[in-house]
């Protein structure tokens, strides 16, 4: 019996050092457990907390152990996590709201699990937590972005759609525009062309697009368009291409630049056949007129001749005044005419040349002579210079003496009387140079830009000099480019003025020039 009940002590005290290290062995794995956790009895009250719920709570355990656990939670979900622990043993996963010590709030799941007695009296229950304020943030965070990422694709959205509707508004410009337009890239290819091209080139753009500027000067209704623009499609700034009688479209070029390069070149056709027509009319109109002027004018030129000669019977002195100055008017009227009729000549392509080999400087003391008596009777010095040698040009002289004429006119007509002017020529690099410059009345510097025009007079000139046309320059130019050569002019308002011009002699007749 003794030994019997020594070994039954020695059974319960090895059973005993068991629990005690299956004691330590949950205390241990209680401490260490990374999950906070506590032991709450059936009334609420925390029993026991391990450093991680120490640690998510921010109460030690001296200050958390036997307080209510509705402190640290919401009360109605505490109470709600109590009852269904102690109802159904466990809770998993119960989103809540916790309240850690001096650190706001934060988002925890709850886990439970009733702990009960041998004889299954629930004696409290484990709450494990499981921290998910990160989870949360992290979550917010997210949706943020992806929020953010939503507004960007929709702003994309947005930005293609502007875009798609910025073309289809220009699309649909280029498509009703009036004018033709046609548009090459940089390897010279058209790539676009709108309706109206294809009405006035008469072919469909399909069978063009694609295809370079000299494969498009096979097609007969285009040679005329690429012989304008050249093979590298050439800056070209409102040429008029008559494409049949009577249907003129007007070339220009716009360079296309895309962060300033260039990208391509557009080119633009507009019709100005209606305009063009008009202007021959005019034309036409002020031809004929000017033709029907001249007869009658010429009959009272020498009808008045006649009467100044006195072969009509004597005539007073006083008559002889009046006469005079008629006949001088009728002069003015018949060089108006001509002047007119030398416009409409120009313009119709009629101004016909007939260049001989002339010695520029004989044409230029003819005109001198015949206007000395001018310059004279308003007291001008007039002189003229002229280098030595000079060669002989190529010109069709009546043409070069208006010229000449009407430049030293001009210096004659607005220069006040004491004036001075200075006729020169001389030997440039490319030809012969003229000038005649005056110590007139200047033109003004705001109307520069328009003396060459037709029918300009000058502000200043008007009062001072009733008679004029405004037609001697634009023909000069005329002539004076319709040889090779340029004009000019240099002008202080007050001070002065003068005008050049130049006629090229070609190199082949210098050494033909050379053997007089
Ligand atoms: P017109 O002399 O018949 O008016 P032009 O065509 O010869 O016509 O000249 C046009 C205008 O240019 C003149 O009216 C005048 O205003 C200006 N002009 C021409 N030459 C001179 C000059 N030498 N000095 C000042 N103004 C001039």
């Amino acid at each position: 019996m003794a030994i019997k009940n020594k070994k039954e002590d020695e059974k319960i005290s090895l059973l005993l050092e068991d629990l005690s290290t299956l004691e330590g062995y949950v205390h241990d794995l209680f401490s260490f457990s990374p999950l906070p956790i506590c032991f709450v009895s059936p009334i609420g009250v925390i029993l026991e907390a391990n450093p991680a719920f120490e640690k998510i709570s921010n109460f030690r355990a001296d200050e958390i152990i036997g307080e209510p656990i509705e402190r640290l939670f919401q009360k109605d979900q505490i109470k709600e996590l109590t009852r269904d622990t102690l109802e159904r043993g466990f809770v998993e996963g119960k989103e809540m709201t916790f309240f850690p010590k001096e650190k706001g709030k934060a988002v925890v799941q709850a886990f439970t699990r009733t702990r009960r007695d041998e004889k299954g009296k629930a004696v409290g229950y484990f709450l494990g937590l499981f921290d998910l304020t990160k989870i949360k943030k992290t979550e917010e965070e997210l949706k943020k972005a992806q929020v953010a990422l939503l507004n960007m694709l929709e702003d994309t959205e947005e930005a293609r759609r502007k875009s798609e509707e910025e073309r289809s508004k220009t699309l649909a410009i280029i498509t009703n525009f009036t004018d033709g337009l046609l548009l090459f890239d940089k390897e010279r290819k058209l790539v676009m062309m709108n309706p109206q091209a294809e009405n006035f080139l008469r072919v469909k753009s399909k069978k063009i697009i694609g295809k370079s500027v000299l494969e498009l000067s096979k097609f007969k209704n285009i040679k005329g368009l690429v012989d304008i623009l050249g093979k590298e499609v050439k800056k070209v700034f409102r040429k008029e291409w008559e494409i049949e009688e009577n249907f003129i479209l007007e070339v220009s070029t716009v360079p296309l630049m895309t962060e300033g390069k260039e990208t391509g070149t557009l080119v633009v056709l507009h019709d100005v056949s209606r305009e063009k027509i008009i202007e021959r009319l005019k034309t036409e109109f002020v031809s004929i007129s000017a033709h029907q002027l001249r007869t009658p004018l010429s009959a009272i030129k020498w009808s008045l001749r006649m009467l100044l000669d006195g072969d009509l019977g004597e005539i007073t002195e006083e008559q002889r005044e009046y006469i005079e100055k008629t006949y001088k008017s009728n002069e003015r009227m018949i060089a108006l005419i001509n002047s007119l009729l030398n416009v409409t000549r120009i313009e119709e392509g009629r101004f016909l040349y007939r260049p001989v080999l002339t010695r520029i400087d004989k044409i230029t003391e003819s005109v001198i002579e015949m206007l000395q008596g001018e310059a004279k009777r308003k007291q001008i010095d007039m002189r003229f210079k002229k280098e030595k040698g000079l060669p002989k040009v190529l010109v069709d002289t009546e043409k070069i003496k208006l010229v000449i004429q009407n430049l030293v006119d001009n210096a004659i007509k607005y220069t006040l009387p004491g004036g001075r002017i200075e006729i020169f020529l001389r030997r440039i690099k490319e030809g012969i140079e003229f000038s005649v410059k005056d110590t007139g009345v200047g033109i003004p510097k705001k109307q520069k830009e328009r003396v060459f025009s037709k029918f300009f007079r000058g502000a200043n000139v008007i009062r001072l000099e009733t008679e004029g046309s405004g037609l001697g320059l634009f023909i000069a130019k005329n002539i004076v480019e319709a040889h090779g050569g340029k004009i000019w002019f240099k002008s202080k308002e007050g001070k002065g003025t003068t005008f050049y011009f130049t006629l090229p002699i070609k190199a082949e007749f210098e050494e033909f020039l050379e053997k007089f």
